[in-house]
């Protein structure tokens, strides 16, 4: 069994986002409040986190365990990496390391942008401890007993990963996706996949961009992330066809050995 958990699926911005507030979202439906996008994938041994978002913090209290064997960051951009800090107190009282991975480029951005929380201290009691230690992956990834592959995928000025777990992938942030990453996405029982808006964006795939892959890739399921202020929950419930659905926060998705996909409120 894989159980997938939705800790936020909200754009870079949130809903409601700042100056814009909840645009085309029902205030009224708790399900349109979104933290921004990470996700926490545990089969019964291991927990693999996908991103750090600002909001991880928040994001893991309200989870309620913080079992977090690795973390896999699927690019650089501030809403997927800068809630590395909220990690901090799980690492206070034992000598072991968050494990991070990632691409190459993606690593030695990460290394530099947080050297503070990577580079060992010379000094015999530092104040404040390094926990952080960085995976470069190419093509499989193990943490623990999770197997996992991983794939580019365009961001429009930039990359970004797509992993997949047996029959579970996870594509945020992407605007096109190329031959080798649809090869990567056959025979899915469950896709989640960044999906902004309903217009079209330099850098994100819209609805209507999202419905031409689901037509060519046919998962059983695929729950829409990574939402902005344009994607009400309830109006996209009732227009998308049943094997799409917009995602929410603290959604939790069951994939069973036999193939069938549970989804919980
Ligand atoms: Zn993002
Ligand atoms: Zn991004």
């Amino acid at each position: 069994m894989l159980k997938v958990t939705v800790l936020g699926c909200g754009a870079s911005v949130g809903v409601p986002s700042l100056k814009y507030g909840w645009g085309e979202c029902n205030s009224c439906n708790s399900k349109n409040c979104r933290t921004r996008s990470s996700i926490i994938v545990d089969n019964d041994n291991t927990s693999l986190l996908v991103d750090m978002s600002p909001d991880l913090r928040q994001q893991l209290l309200r989870y309620g365990s913080h079992k977090i064997d690795g973390v896999f960051v699927t690019h650089m951009h501030f809403d997927h990496v800068n809630g590395i800090n909220e990690l901090r107190p799980l690492f206070f009282e034992n000598d072991s390391s968050l494990q991070i991975y990632g691409r190459e480029e993606v690593m030695k951005d990460l290394r530099k942008s947080f050297s503070y929380l990577c580079e060992p201290h010379t000094s015999a009691d530092p104040i404040y401890k390094p926990y952080i230690s960085t995976n470069v992956v190419e093509d499989e990834f193990i943490i623990g007993d999770m197997v996992g592959i991983c794939f580019d995928q365009d961001h429009g000025c930039s990359k970004s990963t797509g992993i997949r777990i047996g029959n579970f992938a996870y594509s945020t942030d992407v605007m096109h996706l190329g031959d080798y990453a649809i090869s990567r996405l056959q025979d899915l029982d469950v896709w989640i996949v960044g999906c902004i808006s309903r217009e079209w964006r330099p850098s994100h795939a819209n609805l209507d961009q999202v419905l031409e892959w689901v037509n060519i890739l046919k998962p059983k399921m695929t729950f829409l992330t990574h939402m902005s202020i344009s994607m009400d929950y309830e109006t996209l419930l009732m227009e998308l066809p049943a094997n799409v659905q917009p995602a929410y926060d603290q959604m939790e998705i069951i994939l069973l050995a036999n193939d069938a996909v549970h989804s919980t409120v």
